[in-house]
């Protein structure tokens, strides 16, 4: 194994999701739902027919059209199907594949820690640094240091990697931090990276709704915008995802893309293509029956004794786990299949600065809601 990729062992959600396996536990770790997508997406799977050879590199041009047609319809987003769009070995291979292709050994990247754990080795992948600006908890939810963030530029910056909602928090980022961000972005003369896997993913009690960085002033033309269906349809080993924006940042992404994997999905994109064309209540609706769910999560976690943090959205919440006398979210999380059979992943390991993130650990609620009342039930055994 060449030398940078030695400090990336087996992923947390792989070792955690092994050990749920192992111990027969109700598995609140990776976060992938455990029912199915909407019934038209499948069918137009059952449908598809012979769809079993190399689909074109940027994908087929209704999957394509499906994609900016949403984009239009809920973000009021502006792209060309012919050359601003190209779909993707899920949303993982775009980040990649932009960073591969955007960055030069040195270069830096901005983003948030806790970050999503495929970040961290892509960027190391590329030869690149990352700047990680820590997100915080606070009573209203998670906030970063506008000093820590202007001082994490600098002349070698050359992208934000931003995921928004952000996994694992649930943080829904406001206007005014996207617009902070957008100014430094400017004033850099930096690219940026959107993860926005969850755009649908955001609960009535937000503080806001999601706004994607692209919508921005100024930012369109330096954003590559990417998403996938895998959270949105409940699709997540699909791995379909897609990368929008100008021409010139979608190309990188293709040229990339072409060696890695060159096509994916060939028989999946015609039904990616009619679950993003739902009407706007499969979305809504998605959301509501997911925001239930987190309910009663919460108010199970908070009944064990944790003390819970806000998730405005994504299929995560986070908890502390000082009240019940844990110190290391690691060693809690390899504990708590013994101790109640309940799988939770910590958070620790997407920090550079793990202590920040030492007391913290991570719940999915995109469960059927039975698996959550049982976990729940479970959780009250830590008392
Ligand atoms: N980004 C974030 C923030 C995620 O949570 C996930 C899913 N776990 C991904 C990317 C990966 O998406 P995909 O499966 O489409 O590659
Ligand atoms: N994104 C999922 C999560 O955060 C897991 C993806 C994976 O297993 N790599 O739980």
């Amino acid at each position: 194994l060449v030398e940078r990729m030695r400090a990336f062992g087996t992923t947390i959600f792989t070792e955690m999701s092994a050990l749920a396996v192992r111990t027969g536990s109700i598995n609140l770790g990776q976060g992938f739902p455990d029912t199915d997508g909407p019934q038209e997406m499948l069918d137009a799977v059952a449908r598809s027919g012979p769809a079993n050879q190399y689909p074109p590199l940027y994908g087929i041009p209704a999957l394509r059209t499906a994609i900016t047609d949403h984009d239009r319809r809920f973000w009021g987003l502006d792209r060309d199907p012919d050359g601003e769009v190209v779909v993707t070995a899920g949303a993982t291979e775009a980040v990649a594949a932009a960073i591969l292709g955007l960055c030069e050994p040195g270069d830096e990247v901005v983003c948030f820690e806790p970050y999503y754990d495929s970040y961290a080795a892509s960027i190391t992948l590329a030869g690149a640094v990352r700047r990680p600006v820590t997100l915080r908890p606070e009573k209203d939810g998670y906030r970063f240091d506008e000093g820590e963030l202007r001082a994490a530029f600098g002349p070698r910056t050359r992208m934000v990697l931003l995921n928004s909602p952000h996994n694992p928090t649930g943080k829904v980022f406001t206007r005014a931090e996207l617009s902070l961000i957008a100014e430094l972005c400017q004033e850099h003369d930096v690219y940026a990276v959107t993860d926005e896997v969850y755009e649908h993913l955001v609960f009535s009690d937000a503080a806001e709704r999601h706004t994607p960085l692209a919508t921005l002033p100024g930012m369109d033309e330096r954003t590559l915008r990417i998403s996938s269906a895998g959270k949105t349809f409940s699709c997540t080993g699909w791995k379909v995802g897609w990368a929008t924006g100008p021409a010139a940042l979608v190309s990188t992404v293709a040229r990339v893309k072409q060696f890695l994997t060159f096509v994916n999905a060939g028989p999946l994109q015609p039904a990616v293509a009619v679950a993003l064309g739902l009407p706007d209540g499969y979305f809504t609706e998605f959301r509501a029956g997911l925001q239930a769910r987190r309910d009663r999560l919460v108010a199970g976690l908070t009944e064990a004794g944790f003390d819970v943090l806000r998730s405005e959205g994504t299929y995560f919440v986070t908890a502390d786990i000082t009240p019940l006398s844990g110190k290391d979210g690691a060693d809690f999380c390899r504990e708590l299949p013994g101790r109640c059979g309940v799988v939770a992943v910590p958070t620790q390991v997407f920090y550079d600065h793990q202590e920040a993130g030492r007391h913290l650990i991570r719940f999915a609620f995109c469960k059927r809601e039975e698996v959550i009342n049982e976990a729940a039930q479970r959780l009250t055994k830590l008392g």
